[in-house]
């Protein structure tokens, strides 16, 4: 059975394209067949975080247009042949592509992989309908800011009106030192106001903006980062493996703890 997933937020700029990235890559190495379409048409960068922007040649628009094989406009991943990309065409031509062309493309993008994920554009006009058209299920990121959660908790009930009930919660660039001093919301506090299975908490993790400039997703570094472990982690629980949760308290994580752990034998 192949899953359909929206990666969506209601603001922009809370790490879709990250997630996407990072999700898709690390349920490949799970050995998932998996697909990620860029749906954020005009301004395209999943293939930039993937390292695979040299690379596409069509987008999803001619493949739409007909003026390509779905085939030729997808491109595989050299470091990890299970994942494929489909790009989103850099300009915009907002009538061009309808909700009915993406429910059609992702349903033949169904039938060859184990996992369709769709990264979302911002906003909750065009762009988002279209995103949303082939999906089954939706995974919500926000950041534990109050506007951040309170546009995701107005995207919830638009899936869910859209007949999208599968829904689960990404909350990222989580701060613990900031929690612990009540100057952040904490998960409880996300979890109160979003009514939603929480499936990944990721730290705020400078390793994000560096792997973003490399072009490498987190998880296919060979010493993981913290945010890279929290998406290998959510990644496994999207694919069904329970994990249990990072503990990112700052005593945890910082050098003396993970001195202590160290000399403790348990790194
Ligand atoms: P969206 O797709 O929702 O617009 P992006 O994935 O493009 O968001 O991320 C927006 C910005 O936030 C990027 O510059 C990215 O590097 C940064 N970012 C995302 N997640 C984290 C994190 N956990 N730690 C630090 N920076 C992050
Ligand atoms: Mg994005």
């Amino acid at each position: 059975m192949s899953r359909t997933i929206v990666v969506t937020s209601g603001k922009g700029g809370v790490g879709k394209t990250t997630s996407t990235a990072n999700l898709g890559m690390a349920l490949a190495r799970l050995g998932r067949k998996v697909v990620l379409v860029d749906a954020d048409f005009g301004l395209r960068n999943l293939d930039l975080l993937l390292g695979l922007e040299n690379r596409v040649v069509y987008t999803a628009l001619e493949v739409i247009a007909r003026e390509c094989k779905l085939d030729q406009a997808l491109v595989k991943d050299k470091r990890q042949p299970n994942l494929s990309l489909l790009a989103a065409p850099q300009t915009r031509n907002k009538t061009a592509i309808t909700a009915a062309h993406m429910k059609a493309l992702v349903e033949v993008l169904s039938r060859h992989f184990d996992y369709v994920l769709v990264d979302c554009p911002a906003g909750i006009e065009t762009g988002f309908q279209n995103a949303i058209a082939g999906a089954k299920e939706a995974i919500i990121v926000t950041t534990p800011e109050i506007s951040a959660v309170r546009d995701a908790d107005r995207v919830i009930g638009l899936l869910e009106a859209n007949r999208i009930k599968d829904i689960k919660l990404i909350l990222n660039r989580l701060r613990p030192a900031m929690v612990k001093n009540n100057d952040m919301m904490s998960v409880e506090d996300v979890l109160e106001i979003l009514s939603v299975k929480l499936i990944g908490v990721i730290p705020e993790d400078e390793q994000v903006i560096v792997s973003t400039n490399k072009g490498e997703p987190l998880v296919l570094a060979e010493k993981l980062s913290l945010a890279g472990e929290a998406y290998d982690n959510t990644a496994k629980r999207l694919d069904g493996i329970e994990v249990e949760f990072m503990d990112f308290t700052a005593a945890n994580n910082s050098i003396f703890a993970r001195f202590g752990r160290w000399l403790r034998g348990n790194p």
